[in-house]
């Protein structure tokens, strides 16, 4: 069984429609795939029709930005109800306000004389999708300014950056309660990934896990093998399971779907705990 439960389509920063993720999982010969886009359920429905139709279990998610204390947290919730209004309600504060701090962020660039623009940005973002660094990052290669994607978080896109700019984003333990809240499963996305940026210390996940926090994403490819240890450890402490997952973001990062995998029991547990009527989705 091949588990793999944590994906980025077009909806959000992947470079791949939501159908064509659940094409890439089938191809990559993954049993389930969970659509886990930035702060939105845009890809679900294209994501089922494809699942049903070429027979890969789709698990429902979304990965919701969180920051406490100015520290970026990223929440894994899956199978939560999309309706439930308190938290269509904060992922949509999150998405308009990341609007918002591209504009700023595009308008420094552009003040510095780097020759993108935002209709640029929203144009390879598409429609709908949930904006973020990576679309500015498009449009820095589109205009030749840089080569990759890679290459735009190593310079002008890195958290300590001048163009850098925060958005919105709700505090872990209120986001742990608002998945339960919406009958699903919270799992702490990358825990101890602090190549990117700082990352949170353990009390804040035990506040977390007195919350509601189900499980850890303890293997992930942005953890060293002591992060990875970390993350078993303080999950076995907490009463957590871990999970592994790729975070694949079709071209747009190197992660390879599969590459890290999640034990068919624990996907058995994140079913027995769900509450809000999103099912797995199995042909
Ligand atoms: P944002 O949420 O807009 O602040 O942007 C962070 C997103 O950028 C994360 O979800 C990552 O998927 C993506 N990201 C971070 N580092 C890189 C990188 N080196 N290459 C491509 N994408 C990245
Ligand atoms: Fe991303
Ligand atoms: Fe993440
Ligand atoms: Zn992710």
């Amino acid at each position: 069984m091949l588990i793999d439960l944590h994906t980025h389509s077009s909806a959000s920063d992947g470079t791949e429609l939501a159908a064509d993720v659940v094409r890439s999982a089938a191809q990559a010969r993954l049993d389930v795939v969970a659509l886990t886009d930035h702060d939105t359920y845009a890809g679900w429905p294209a994501a089922v029709d494809a699942a049903l139709e070429l027979g890969v279990g789709l698990v429902r998610g979304v990965e919701i930005s969180c920051t406490h204390h100015g520290v970026s947290v990223h929440l894994l919730g899956y199978l939560v109800d999309p309706e439930h209004p308190e938290l269509l309600a904060e992922l949509d504060l999150a998405r308009d306000s990341r609007e918002t701090r591209v504009e700023r962020m595009v308008a420094a660039m552009v003040a510095d004389g780097i020759p993108i623009t935002l209709e640029q940005v929203r144009a390879l973002a598409g429609d709908g999708a949930t904006l973020g660094r990576p679309h500015i990052a498009d449009a820095l290669v589109d205009s030749g300014i840089i080569g990759t994607r890679d290459e735009a978080f190593e310079d002008l896109l890195r958290n300590g950056s001048r163009y850098y700019a925060s958005h919105y984003a709700p505090d872990p333990v209120r986001a742990v309660q608002l998945v339960r809240a919406a009958g699903g499963v919270p799992v702490m996305a990358h825990p101890f990934a602090n190549g990117r940026g700082w990352t949170v210390g353990d009390e804040v996940i035990e506040a977390m896990a007195r919350a509601g926090l189900a499980g850890l994403e303890a293997r992930h490819r942005d953890h060293t093998p002591r992060e990875q240890a970390h993350a078993v450890d303080l999950a076995a402490q907490l009463g957590l399971f871990t999970t592994g997952s790729s975070d694949y973001h079709g071209t747009g990062k190197q992660n390879v779907l599969g590459e890290n995998t999640t034990d068919p029991e624990v996907l058995a547990e994140i079913e027995d705990q769900a509450r809000s009527g999103t099912e797995v989705v199995r042909a």
